[in-house]
């Protein structure tokens, strides 16, 4: 059964997600340690529990969420997807941080493939499947791992509350349309992890739509 660490990252708290198999595979979600501080973190954790890091997936492109892909690229070069509607995000990344007053120096290297709806990610004895939901950017999309029954939503749902929709790319109709017909259909005891703030379930958020 996979194991899952969270490293809320940066001083915008992106949680960085990793499922992981002791001695084993390793999926690294939103990787956000924005400097070497931050980054260390997670390489400590990686080698304390020697786990070979197979890929990098991305809920999305937001500059916050991608800051760490270049160093987890150098050090474990791992396979970086991400939904082709956000890959245009990528090379704007570094600026666009540096331009909201981030001490950031990194670049965000180009995506080895692209996800797309339905596509299962294995690595192991972990498995992801892809589902995407537009609305808080084109490109965002969540992963449902159906053995332990997580759900990594990204910036589309919160605890309590729903991504913005007023950044580029951004349509409120499509976000609500993306939980009630992608999200809340999934078994209700299925825990939520979100892009930032605490986890939640698909039960406890459902009656907010
Ligand atoms: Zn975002
Ligand atoms: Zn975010």
């Amino acid at each position: 059964m996979p194991l899952l660490k969270i490293f809320p990252f940066n001083p915008l708290q992106v949680n960085a997600y990793l499922i992981y198999e002791p001695n084993g595979a390793g999926i690294l979600i939103d990787p956000s340690c924005m400097d070497k501080s931050e980054f260390k973190v997670l390489q400590d954790f990686i080698r304390n529990n020697n786990v070979s890091l197979e890929y990098q997936l991305n809920t999305h492109g937001h500059f916050d969420h991608v800051f760490g892909i270049g160093m987890v690229k150098e050090a474990y070069n791992p396979k970086f997807y991400i939904h082709e509607g956000d890959s245009s995000f990528l090379r704007m990344a570094g600026d666009q941080a540096r331009s909201f007053g981030f001490d950031y120096v990194g670049e965000i290297p180009m995506p080895d493939g692209f996800l797309s709806d339905s596509d299962e990610i294995t690595a192991g004895g972990i498995r992801l499947i892809v589902i995407q939901v537009p609305g808080h950017s084109q490109g965002s999309v969540a992963f449902y791992e159906p053995l332990e029954g997580w759900l990594f939503s990204g910036d589309t749902l919160f605890a309590g509350g729903i991504g913005r929709t007023d950044l580029r790319g951004g349509n409120y109709d499509q976000i609500i349309t993306s939980i009630k017909t992608r999200l809340l259909t999934l078994p209700p005891e299925t825990l939520v992890f979100p892009g930032h703030g605490p986890q939640t379930s698909i039960a406890a958020e459902s009656p907010d739509f």
